[in-house]
């Protein structure tokens, strides 16, 4: 399949598929690796198993723009996906950047590290000549979809709403954003957000599987006037002109989206809301893959904030993660097939 390229030879969508090490435990059980990457390409060996139970395997093949085995450093993953779009944010682009996959399977391990590095390169270029006189300034924000509902993660976990403004752009009512201005705040403001995620009573993975976890980072164009009436680092969504901006989403656990059985209510619910974020997600990649005036974002609430992301000159990568082990076959399976609809 063609890949549509725009100017600074940026594709508009790239899929690139990352795959973890087998973890100890798996290497405990002495579990399969069943996933095998050549170049931009992989092969899942499927063990199964015919009618009179003799094991057999079945090979299924898929093809990305890039395929990241288990020996890549977050650094290469970097490389690969979100530093060719940076010099684009100056241009107007709105970028989105996704990790999908099943629990475990390394979207926080892959996520967390990007936003730190996009914004060590974007403060650097807002500090080059070209662009010193232009009263850029970086904001970043971080909040989390969990149930469909809008949450702050750097403001005490402070319920948002959401509202358009006629003009295409998605406003996020009382979404805090900070002005940052070096590397080492970023850290903390990603540190700090990670750790008000949804944990639920049980901690770890449990809950934060269930939720959509996004951090912007914008380029604002500030005017001469002063905005000096305002706190320093507190600001209003309105104030500066974004001019382009780059969001992290750490989805929601893919095979949360079956949760729709579930004897629980409450999973039932989230899970059927997650399988509808995650089918309207790829709609409205697709459609903008294919240069759809009319791109479905209104299917969930995730869809509906990135609105402003999938209009004009928009790139989007998405990061698939996959296990390695025999055992996540079949959620690798259905992580490598949403990401070739996708492509
Ligand atoms: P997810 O967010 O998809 O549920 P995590 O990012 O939390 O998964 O990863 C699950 C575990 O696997 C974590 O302990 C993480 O440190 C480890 N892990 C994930 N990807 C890698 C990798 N590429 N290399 C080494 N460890 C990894
Ligand atoms: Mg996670």
């Amino acid at each position: 399949k063609e890949t549509s390229t725009k100017e600074n030879n940026v594709a508009k969508i790239k899929v690139v598929v990352r795959k973890r090490p087998l973890n100890k435990k798996e290497l405990a059980r002495k579990e399969d690796d069943v996933v095998t990457v050549y170049e931009n390409a992989l092969t899942v060996h499927e063990p199964k198993l015919k009618v009179d139970l003799t094991a057999y395997v079945e090979k299924h093949e898929f093809c990305f723009d890039a395929v990241l085995d288990e020996h890549v450093t977050n650094d290469e993953v970097y490389r690969v996906t979100v530093e060719p779009i940076i010099p684009t944010i100056f241009q107007r682009t709105k970028a989105t950047c996704f990790a999908y996959g099943q629990t475990g399977s390394g979207k926080t391990f892959t996520m967390q590290p990007l936003p730190l590095r996009a914004a060590d390169d974007l403060v650097r270029l807002l500090h080059q000549p070209v662009y010193r006189n232009q009263r850029f300034k970086l904001w970043l924000s971080f909040f989390e979809i969990y149930g469909g509902k809008l949450f702050d993660l750097l403001s005490e976990r402070k319920k948002l709403c959401m509202r358009e403004d006629g003009r295409q752009q998605v406003c996020i009512v009382g979404l805090q954003e900070f002005e940052v201005s070096d590397v080492q705040i970023v850290k903390e403001f990603i540190e700090r957000g990670n750790g008000a995620r949804s944990t639920g009573s049980t901690g770890a993975n449990e809950e934060s599987s269930r939720s959509h976890a996004i951090l912007q980072l914008a380029v604002k164009k500030h005017s001469e006037v002063k905005d000096s009436r305002r706190n320093n680092d507190v600001n209003d969504y309105r104030s500066g002109k974004v001019v382009g901006k780059i969001s992290f989403i750490d989805l929601a656990g893919s095979e949360r989206g079956a949760d729709t059985t579930d004897n629980d209510r409450q999973t039932r619910i989230e899970g059927a809301e997650i399988n509808k974020s995650l089918l309207a997600l790829k709609e409205c990649i697709r459609a903008l893959d294919n240069d759809q005036i009319h791109i479905p974002f209104r299917g969930s609430k995730l869809t509906e904030v990135l609105r402003d992301s999938f209009v004009g000159n928009s790139r989007t990568v998405m990061i698939s993660c996959i296990s390695p082990n025999a055992g996540s076959c079949e959620h690798t399976l259905n992580t490598l097939r949403y990401a070739d609809r996708v492509k």
